[in-house]
């Protein structure tokens, strides 16, 4: 196995760090890289942002990536960096080797505003992953265009996923999910989708080492206007990556080298157009929405005593990142009883309010 761990340190991105990578963190990079690399920018989003695409390697086959399509989904960008550090070591063989099979063009921030705001959609409310088919938004015209004008040979649609997910059959949290997204309402097994799979086993195998039982499979049903199912549609074989939680990794630092390797692990295979038989695709698990960030013991809520289970999100408040329960996934009582909690606090009959107060917990 190689030693990932010193090649990691050698190229992570310094400068990025964190939950909330804004236009502000990200731009200056690009424009150092301006000096080595093939930039450009490929439209504008609704509030005027540049949306970017950097160009690296001078291979046959191409290969397409965004990250950040969902405003609040940062990890894939960080990852990206640091795949561009290792991809400009001239004097890492891998690297080289990438570069001389591929070409990469990647889009590092699809949705700038929406991460100016760390929000999911972009500057008009809209998520951009419904809107593949509409193109109501010019940063989804922005894509749409790129894949047209490109038709990559592989595409990479990076996103990150919250706590909320187990793998199904055991009682850890999914980490790492993959998809090949279908490409019809019958879920047919096409081409396009089978190469998928492919390099979708290659990530799993290599990741697996490192967290093994936390890799998860999406639910493969038809989303016709979500990018990866529009854009596997177009016979452009699409691997659908979200990053998840891993215990302790508050600021998404962990997965983010997860998520390198096994960025670096699919190209290394496609470049050596290694790529191993897909049936296994279908031995990883499927995810289940069955965790809850906290369960609440012995809390007066409404009035009554009661065991609670709640979902946190991270939402942006005077300028910080802070938690907030998900109103709608609340759940108490006997509901509790098939669920998993990342973690359990016994607050001894104190009121709802003040548990709150004393956790700095937001609730509107
Ligand atoms: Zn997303």
């Amino acid at each position: 196995m190689r030693d990932w761990d010193i090649w990691y340190q050698k190229y992570l991105e310094q400068e990025l760090g964190g939950l909330w990578i804004r236009p502000s963190a990200v731009y200056p990079l690009i424009k150092k890289l301006e000096n080595r690399l093939p930039v450009q920018v490929l439209g504008l989003s609704e509030e005027n942002r540049p949306i970017y695409n950097i160009n690296i390697g001078d291979g046959p086959i191409q290969i397409l990536m965004w990250s950040q399509m969902h405003g609040d989904e940062s990890t894939a960008t960080k990852s990206i960096f640091d795949l561009l550090h290792f991809l400009l070591d001239t004097e890492n063989a891998l690297a080289q080797q990438i570069l001389k099979a591929c070409t990469i063009h990647i889009i590092p921030m699809l949705n700038p505003d929406g991460s100016e705001r760390y929000t999911r959609e972009n500057a008009l409310g809209i998520d951009l992953n419904r809107d593949a088919v509409n193109l109501a938004t010019k940063e989804a015209q922005v894509l749409h265009t790129q894949l047209k004008e490109l038709k990559p040979d592989f595409a990479f649609n990076l996103h990150d996923q919250t706590s909320y997910y187990s793998v199904s059959g055991s009682d850890k949290v999914a980490s790492m999910s993959f998809l090949s997204p279908a490409s019809d309402s019958d879920k047919s097994l096409t081409k396009s989708r089978v190469e998928a799979m492919k390099v979708i086993v290659v990530m799993k195998e290599v990741l697996e080492a490192y967290m093994p039982g936390h890799i998860g499979r999406y639910n493969d049903t038809y989303c016709k206007n979500c990018f990866g199912d529009y854009v596997q549609s177009q016979e452009i074989p699409t691997i659908l990556i979200e990053s998840g939680h891993i215990k302790g990794d508050n600021e998404r630092e962990f997965i983010r080298k997860y998520h390198f390797l096994a960025l670096v692990s699919a190209l290394e295979n496609i470049s050596k157009q290694e790529l191993p038989d897909p049936d296994k695709y279908f031995t990883i698990p499927l995810n289940k929405k069955n965790y809850y960030d906290l369960k609440i013991k012995d809390v007066f809520f409404e009035k009554s005593l009661e065991n609670m289970g709640v979902r946190l999100e991270n939402v942006l408040e005077n300028g910080k990142i802070v938690k907030k329960i998900v109103k709608e996934d609340i759940i108490l009582g006997k509901a509790l009883k098939k669920m998993l909690f990342h973690s359990e606090i016994n607050v001894k009959k104190i009121d709802f309010e003040t548990f709150l107060k004393k956790f700095l917990i937001y609730y509107s």
